[in-house]
């Protein structure tokens, strides 16, 4: 069976990862430009953070047979760096453009300021001028308003329902998630927030149409290998086959395939992994014989 994980910061994670990730059978990623923990000064550092994530994150995946695609946004909380907003915003639709991107994301409320609503609104509007999907991020305090508020402007853009995902729900806010018509992300957390038996509970409940889950993982404390955790945790509990192959390979398909951004063929052939292969001149290996094949 094949896994997707549709909210992965690759960046911060290592060539381990990777490799820990395909082998648990990891056949697709999906990275959100975020935050980087350190708050960005420049413009400039959103360039080279899209290139990286369109470029070099890509290729580094691929080294490993893992295929890598990317929502791209300035983020809740730097939304309210008056310095940025106009800057990363005016450069954006350049590169909702390019190969690999299949999304605007994370976008959402992070404080729930003012600031943060403006640039959501108006990167939601660039997801519809682009015909691309919005990945929205939920806020970790005050969750349930939060939501609502996500969706309450949502619906007020008129945007289309089955082009969102509202990410990082909980037992509190995926019941009016599902009310709304949008998809449903939940992030499975080492000790915190959503855990693989409380996601287990959940799908028993709700079952499996419109429902996504991911790892998160980021710099901070998470797992990569989450989603296939999880898969697990399912079928232990006696989840059928068919639900737990639609919420862990069909649904992000069908949901990021929206805007044709996404080849569903490419996606179900194997991966070449050819490790002779370099970006810019530069490889993943430090002298290691290149693995080449499938
Ligand atoms: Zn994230």
């Amino acid at each position: 069976m094949k896994l997707f994980d549709p909210h992965v910061h690759m960046t911060s994670r290592t060539t381990d990862d990777y490799a820990a990730m395909a082998a648990a059978g990891i056949a697709a990623v999906i990275e959100p430009a975020f935050w980087l923990g350190q708050p960005r000064t420049h413009v400039g550092s959103f360039e080279d953070y899209f290139l990286s994530l369109i470029g070099w994150e890509r290729f580094r995946a691929r080294q490993f047979g893992i295929r890598h695609f990317c929502t791209l946004a300035i983020n809740p909380k730097e939304a309210n760096d008056p310095g940025l907003v106009d800057g990363v915003l005016e450069l954006l639709p350049r590169y909702l453009e390019k190969d690999g991107v299949v999304g605007v994301g994370e976008i959402g409320y992070d404080d729930m300021t003012a600031a943060e609503e403006r640039t959501f609104e108006r990167q939601v509007v660039m997801a519809a001028e682009h015909d691309l999907t919005v990945l929205v991020h939920t806020p970790h305090r005050d969750k349930r308003r939060g939501t609502e508020r996500s969706l309450d402007l949502i619906r007020s853009l008129g945007f289309p329902v089955e082009r969102v995902l509202i990410d990082h729900n909980n037992e509190e806010t995926l019941p009016m998630v599902l009310d709304s018509g949008c998809w449903a992300g939940h992030s499975i957390y080492p000790n915190t927030k959503m855990d693989e038996a409380r996601m287990v509970t959940l799908v028993q409940r709700y079952g499996a149409e419109r429902i996504i889950i991911n790892s998160a993982a980021d710099w901070g404390v998470s797992d990569p290998l989450k989603v296939p955790k999880t898969a697990s945790a399912m079928r232990a509990a006696g989840i059928p086959q068919h639900d737990i192959e639609t919420i862990v390979w069909e649904n992000p398909i069908r949901f990021f395939s929206t805007g044709g951004r996404l080849d569903r063929h490419d996606l179900e052939s194997a991966a070449a992994v050819d490790q002779r292969e370099l970006w810019q001149g530069n490889s993943v290996l430090r002298g290691q014989e290149p693995r080449v094949g499938r």
